[in-house]
């Protein structure tokens, strides 16, 4: 049984009493959906303080990314040491902001790198991967999906399937308004796990695959239902307290057995 999780990932929004205000306020409304495993993902430097907001709470933190290498001359990096000490449970891992945006690009080598890096310092990585529009037109998506995750993930052996969350994220429905249909959800988390079963073993079976991209309230539910989706990485929605609440509540009711 794979226990549901919804992740926030703020990006690079609010402020911190914009992001405090917003914390209590899933704080003080998520008692009812218990089910659900909750976390958000602030930006870097608002690590700490928003650990300090959700203490003695069943919010989990989580950073939205982190460097490979342990320490030394990486002006402006934070390690995966570093992130754990915040308090962090979670490190997003490959998000397509990062993997095709100018300036960053980050190759599969330098993603397995970080996977590596998280789990070494006890971070439980939320590894993102996904097709473009372009390579789902042209018939390559499940192609896509299967280098991803086989290059994120080599060498790496899985003490356990908490140690791993995999956030399957359709580079054309991130903060588009275009989000999968459920069966296409479906279809690429049935094909990711079994691909993580060829990499990792029977423990896939239990590791949970997130769905992201244009996760709001009124599409949360049919997509959650999926008997591979185990919960959701959440963008644009995950900024206000009553959309993120929506989608943690139709999860709770929808989540599949
Ligand atoms: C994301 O950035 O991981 C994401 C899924 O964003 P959105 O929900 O806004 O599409």
């Amino acid at each position: 049984m794979r226990r549901p999780l919804i992740a926030g990932n703020w990006k690079m929004n609010l402020n911190l009493a914009q992001m405090r205000a917003l914390v209590a306020g899933i704080r003080a409304g998520c008692d009812p959906f218990g089910s659900v495993e909750i976390a958000v993902c602030p930006p870097t430097v608002y690590l700490f303080p928003i650990a300090e907001v959700i203490a003695d709470s069943p919010i989990r933190l989580g950073a939205q990314d982190l460097y490979y290498e342990a320490q030394g001359a990486f002006t402006g990096e934070v390690s995966a040491a570093m992130v754990a000490e915040t308090g962090a449970r979670y490190a997003i891992i490959g998000h397509s902001e990062r993997r095709h945006t100018i300036g960053h690009h980050e190759d599969d080598r330098m993603i397995n790198l970080k996977v590596k890096a998280a789990l070494a310092a006890g971070l439980t990585p939320i590894l993102c991967v996904g097709e473009t529009l372009e390579e789902r037109e042209a018939g390559q998506a499940a192609e896509v999906l299967t280098f991803q995750i086989s290059a994120a993930l080599s060498g790496v052996k899985l003490a356990s399937p908490e140690r791993l969350v995999v956030a399957y994220e359709p580079v054309w429905a991130i903060g588009t308004g275009h989000n999968a249909t459920p069966e296409q959800a479906q279809q690429a988390h049935a094909h990711l796990r079994s691909r993580l079963h060829a990499g990792v073993g029977k423990v896939a079976e239990e590791v949970r695959i997130l769905y992201g991209g244009s996760v709001k309230p009124d599409n949360a539910g049919p997509i959650m239902t999926q008997r591979d989706v185990d919960g959701g990485l959440i963008g644009g929605a995950s900024l206000k307290v009553d959309s993120f609440l929506a989608i943690i509540q139709a999860t709770a009711e929808n989540a599949a057995g």
